[in-house]
């Protein structure tokens, strides 16, 4: 398989750093329009500042060219998808044993920052198969449970799921009423899982039920969904603000009988595995969110330094410079913490509140200069021939899924208390 430095390889033969920045300077900047002339990152190791560079090429040249159609027309990038598996993209921290690029979570928030500037529905796709679909296999999994659904989903050719949220309880998703019963050599699946990305793409689902409900939390478990199956059908899909290339829909159990194998882990364990993988999750979607924040900063330095009013440049006037300021000063924080989140993560330390502040702050970066960026652009900030609007509608759901901003701030109060001996 060609992986992302074979890719590059392949296109420059002996390709370094140096290498990388004439082909990134060759080719993405007939898309984009504003560009920087520094490096505004503190120094990355080679191999990250290789792969960084090479995701944003594939993002300039493959992605934002179509990401308005794709919005447009809510249609799934399949091809997209595909090269992002051939370049290794969709199996990025998996090692190489078993079929993933081995790379670590910095790699992982820094590819998730450049493939979602180019285009934030591909963003999410990449980011519940990697984190949230295979992850949990890589952890829990058997060698069997791995072979089956760990290599065939790291080449882009199949995209995995992961259904926890439920329509009567998202944020409180310990309260599963989904059920899972042990009916001797399987498992019989009921409920309705809501919400669930890749839902209509997916070829395998991580589901979350409840074994014996009276454990609560506790006597949830986790299953290895094969995706279709008899007893699995799909809802609509939901007509959304945003991120309109990826699906989202409910799984509906009725009756679904699922080989005694298909348990990730072990009965009850489900709701700590479906935790601990929204640790590594939450570092994805706050890289989606740098992604559309970044996108939003250049779209607005772009317009600012090319509109004129009153006679004068719109950059030139200070109500304008200061929220150039505030958009890359918010981004800048949020990337710190998000690098942080996930180096903290590659050296094996927990980070459940790191993960939920990188998320927050992500997040409510993108959000806010989003919506600058639209103010910026004035009335072609309110129209869909300039990004600006996708980028503000993108931006909201990174405040929502994977916990809202309100759970991450309980999760950081959670872990902050603990950490003074007060909870
Ligand atoms: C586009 C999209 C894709 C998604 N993809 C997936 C997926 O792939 N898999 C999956 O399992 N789920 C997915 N979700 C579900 C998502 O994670 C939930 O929507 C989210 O966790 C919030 O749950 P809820 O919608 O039930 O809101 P609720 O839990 O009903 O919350 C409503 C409001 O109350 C607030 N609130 C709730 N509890 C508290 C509290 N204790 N303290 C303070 N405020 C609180 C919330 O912050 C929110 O503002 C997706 C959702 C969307 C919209």
């Amino acid at each position: 398989m060609e992986t992302i430095f074979s890719f590059t390889r392949r296109l420059l033969p002996g390709a370094g750093p140096l290498c990388m920045r004439k082909l990134v300077s060759g080719n993405i900047h007939r898309h984009v329009v504003a560009v920087r002339k520094i490096s505004v990152l503190a120094e990355l190791p080679e191999t990250h500042e290789m792969l960084r560079k090479t995701c944003r090429d594939f993002a300039d040249k493959e992605l934002r060219p179509i990401a308005s159609q794709i919005d447009k027309a809510h249609f799934y990038p399949r091809d997209q998808i595909k090269r992002l598996g051939e370049l290794g993209l969709m199996g990025l921290m998996a090692p190489e044993s078993e079929g993933g690029t081995g790379m670590d979570y910095l790699a992982y928030v820094l590819a998730m920052e450049e493939i979602s500037r180019g285009c934030a529905s591909t963003g999410v796709i990449m980011s519940v198969n990697n984190s949230l679909f295979i992850g949990p296999l890589l952890k829990w999994g058997t060698k069997e449970q791995k072979e089956k659904y760990v290599k065939p989903f790291c080449t882009g050719e199949r995209v995995g799921c992961f259904a926890l949220s439920e329509t009567g309880n998202g944020s409180d998703a310990g309260a599963a009423s989904a059920t899972a019963k042990d009916d001797g050599n399987c498992w019989v699946l009921n409920g309705t899982k809501a919400w669930i990305t890749n839902a209509y793409e997916a070829e395998a689902a991580l589901v979350f039920a409840s074994t014996d409900k009276s454990k609560k939390h506790k006597g949830i478990s986790a299953f290895i969904i094969p995706m279709p199956t008899e007893g699995l059908s799909l809802g609509k899909k939901e007509d959304k603000m945003g991120i309109h290339g990826s699906s989202t829909a409910n799984l509906v159990f009725e009756d679904c009988r699922i080989p005694k194998e298909n348990i990730l882990g072990e009965p009850g364990e489900g709701f700590k595995i479906a935790m601990m993988s929204l640790d590594g999750g939450r570092i994805g979607i706050a890289g989606q969110a740098l992604g559309i924040g970044q996108a939003a900063l250049e779209c607005a330095i772009d317009y600012a330094t090319k509109r004129e009013a009153f006679g004068s440049l719109i950059v030139k006037f200070q109500a304008i410079q200061m929220k150039l300021a505030d958009m890359e000063t918010r981004l800048q924080s949020a990337r710190l913490l998000s690098w942080r989140a996930a180096m903290l993560k590659d050296a094996g330390k927990k980070v459940t509140k790191e993960s939920a502040m990188a998320k927050l702050a992500a997040s409510e970066a993108a959000t806010f200069v989003a919506h600058q960026a639209v103010q910026v652009l004035g009335g072609m900030g309110y129209v869909s021939d300039m990004p600006a609007e996708r980028y503000y509608r993108d931006a909201r759901i990174t405040e929502i899924y994977e916990g809202t901003s309100e759970i991450q701030r309980l999760v950081i109060c959670n872990s902050l208390l603990k950490e003074y001996d007060m909870n």
